[in-house]
């Protein structure tokens, strides 16, 4: 006699190898979110297959970050490769490199159009009202996990009427611990990538998508990165670069309304409101893939170009 396999499963069993493959897949990168009803399961099939060959099927405009259900964990390291034991890593130059520039070619995007909202501010004015928005982020408990972690907020920095604006994820324990953006060891590569298109960091202005440390260094939460929005917002709407360069795609994401992944929106000049906006691998990534440093020094130098700035 064949017994009848579904008499055998044990629901318990089975619920927790399930959550042993959930937790197998978050180590790998993937986060699970609710879905919302069974017909997501076709988009989620689309978007696993979009992550293996790290192109992103979904349209640009077609999904916000804020409605997905899963979102590929390369934030610091997209495209998801293992971690290189190459050269220490220098300041990034033109020599050093091997990454080939998008081969798909993917339409600039144009998220946020028109004047930023609200007046635009006079040169002399950004400096304090910047200083009072800082204040307040000070004290946010928006998020309940990241602002009971938190040693403090890291507001962002540098020079209230920047041209040129760089964008991360969030702080790690470096900007913890000293409250400034970008000082541990990615900062590191990030002032000299700076220094590289001959501008000094305190003539640019850092900031990040959320302010507060995520524990353990994962990745903002889309809700965290929601709650942190008008932040970064108010912050891009009282400076109005020319241009900002997103750091990594949690930034690039954000920023531009997209779920396509660095590679697909890196090579192109895309729009926020009035400011040009450039997408480049994190420096984070960076120092875990020197190979890529030509392409975000390629990236950079289609700014530079774009600006007027030889280097
Ligand atoms: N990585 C970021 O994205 N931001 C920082 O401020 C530091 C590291
Ligand atoms: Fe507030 Fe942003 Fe910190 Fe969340 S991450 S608690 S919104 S400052």
């Amino acid at each position: 006699m064949t017994s009848d396999p579904t008499q055998t499963l044990d629901p318990d069993l089975v619920l927790a190898q399930a959550s042993a493959l959930a937790a197998h897949l978050q180590r790998m990168g993937v986060q699970f979110l609710p879905a919302e009803n069974p017909d997501r399961v076709g988009e989620l099939m689309s978007h696993f297959a979009s992550i293996e060959d790290g192109v992103d099927a979904q349209a640009a405009s077609s999904v916000s970050p804020a409605t997905s259900t899963v979102k590929p964990n390369d934030a610091k390291s997209a495209p998801t490769k293992p971690a290189s034991s190459g050269p220490t890593p220098g300041p990034v130059s033109p020599a050093s490199s091997s990454v080939q520039a998008p081969s798909r070619s993917v339409t600039a995007v144009t998220v946020a159009e028109g004047d930023y909202v609200g007046p635009r501010l006079e040169p002399a004015e950004r400096g304090s009202i910047l200083a009072t928005l800082q204040a307040e982020v000070s004290g946010c408990t928006k998020c309940p996990i990241l602002s009971s972690c938190r040693n403090q907020t890291v507001f962002g920095e540098g020079n209230p009427n920047a041209r040129f604006v760089f964008f991360g994820e969030g702080p790690g324990a470096d900007e913890d611990r000293t409250g400034r953006p970008f000082v541990g060891k990615a900062g590191q590569l990030l002032t000299k990538m700076i220094s590289a298109c001959t501008l000094s960091r305190e003539e640019t202005y850092i900031l990040n998508t959320v302010k507060c440390r995520p524990p353990g260094n994962r990745n903002p939460e889309l809700d965290e990165i929601a709650n942190c929005r008008s932040y970064y917002q108010q912050q891009l709407s009282i400076i109005r670069p020319e241009y900002i360069v997103c750091l990594g795609a949690i930034a690039a994401q954000e920023l531009l309304k997209s779920k396509l992944s660095v590679g697909r929106l890196r090579g192109k000049i895309h729009q926020y409101h009035t400011s040009k906006v450039l997408v480049t691998y994190h420096p984070a990534y960076l120092l875990r893939n020197p190979a890529a440093k030509k392409a975000a020094w390629d990236d950079l130098r289609l700014m530079l170009s774009d600006a007027g700035i030889s280097v």
